[in-house]
């Protein structure tokens, strides 16, 4: 059977031809005036997507490296901050954060479960010596997605500093920096951003950089006071080819709208969602977001998986962690379009039925196509 290959899983996602082939460009010296214009004129284009007039760092990592230059610019060792781990990466906030040093409050939920704005508010009230509040607005090992801007009000007018992870989240829900007063947001290139792994980002706001320059700062590369310092140039070598790419991909966004990119995640969200549900199928997340869509797997979630890519090319994600065999993640997120989820929800029906579960072929794509027809074709 002829395969093309379709990415389903919450990053890497899809990257369109107009993009690869900016990465196709000649690499020319960073320090160019050529390529530092290209650079700045860069940076001040994804403000837009951060929804911020606050300055806005790339670095060359991973989303990881983003949490990490959060935490250690932010906090000092044997400093407090308030960690929400509702899952994998809220998770990875507190190993951070453990791992230089500071005294982590945490507010451990079980997997599936968004964090309230009572609990974070019952958290700083306990603890006023905490000045940071770590979140993460689209839990990917889960599906969850939190109510940032409700949490921004608890913080917004008051010393205390609001992060959030929104490596997954941004693009794919809506989020307004400056408008909400959220003070710290970091996102990651390989997700909604159509682009492939390499990248990752940082917007922070006049609160949150006091907080930086009085902060000792104790790592070396992902020292923000050197990334101010140098700006619009970065302290180290830039990935030339990535910010072609990117230059190129918040081009097209912005072509959109981020109101466009906002509203077809949210239908494709619905969309499998409503399939899934069709088929008989139970979501994973108490409050589930248009990222992705967990769910608890009928099969061993491996199994499920490997058939879908091997045989169908499609690829998902099993659970995390503890769920690995117990749940599996079907994205939402990026260059996709409603034909794409038709294809991803054909493909688990297929996988289903091969390892014995009793659905009806169909029945997910059918509800997924009359959600997706309303949204496309029925306004
Ligand atoms: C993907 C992701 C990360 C970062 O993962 P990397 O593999 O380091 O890019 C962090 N947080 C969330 C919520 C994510 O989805």
């Amino acid at each position: 059977m002829v395969k093309k290959h379709l990415l389903l899983a919450p990053g890497p996602t899809p990257v369109p031809h107009e993009i690869l082939l900016e990465g196709a460009k000649e690499t020319i010296h960073h320090r160019t005036p050529e390529f530092v214009k290209i650079l700045e004129e860069t940076l001040e284009d994804i403000k837009y997507v951060f929804q911020t007039q606050n300055p806005v760092y790339v670095l060359a990592s991973s989303g990881t490296g983003a949490l990490e230059t959060a935490v250690v610019n932010l906090v000092n060792p044997g400093e407090k901050a308030i960690i929400v781990e509702a899952g994998k990466f809220g998770e990875r906030w507190a190993e951070i954060a453990k791992a230089y040093r500071i005294n982590v409050v945490s507010i451990k939920l079980e997997w599936g479960e968004a964090v309230t704005c009572e609990m974070i508010r019952k958290a700083l009230d306990e603890n006023p010596d905490a000045k940071v509040v770590f979140t993460t607005y689209s839990e990917t090992s889960t599906g969850t997605v939190i109510d940032l801007e409700n949490i921004a009000k608890l913080t917004k007018d008051t010393d205390v500093i609001l992060v959030t992870d929104a490596v997954s989240g941004l693009l794919a829900e809506p989020l307004k920096m400056d408008e909400w007063g959220v003070d710290v947001v970091v996102s990651g290139a390989q997700k909604g951003w159509m682009l492939p792994p390499g990248i990752a980002f940082i917007a922070i706001n006049d609160k949150a950089w006091k907080k930086v320059e009085s902060s000792q700062n104790n790592s070396y590369y992902f020292n923000l006071k050197k990334y101010k310092k140098s700006a619009p140039d970065n302290p180290w070598t830039t990935p030339v080819n990535l910010i072609y790419m990117l230059n190129k991909a918040v081009k097209m966004i912005k072509e959109e709208g981020m109101e466009e990119v906002w509203a077809r995640h949210k239908l494709y969200g619905e969309a499998t969602r409503t399939a899934v549900k069709a088929l008989g199928l139970e979501l994973f997340s108490k409050r589930p977001g248009n990222v992705l869509t967990a769910v608890n797997s009928p099969v061993p979630a491996g199994k499920l998986t490997k058939i879908m890519r091997d045989k169908y090319g499609v690829t998902i994600a099993a659970g995390q962690d503890q769920y690995k065999d117990s749940m599996f993640r079907i994205s939402h997120l990026g260059y996709l379009t409603p034909f794409d989820i038709i294809t991803g929800i054909t493909a688990l029906e297929f996988a289903l039925k091969e390892l014995g579960v009793d659905v009806q072929v169909g029945k997910g794509v059918s509800a997924a196509l009359e959600v997706l027809y309303k949204g496309v074709v029925g306004k």
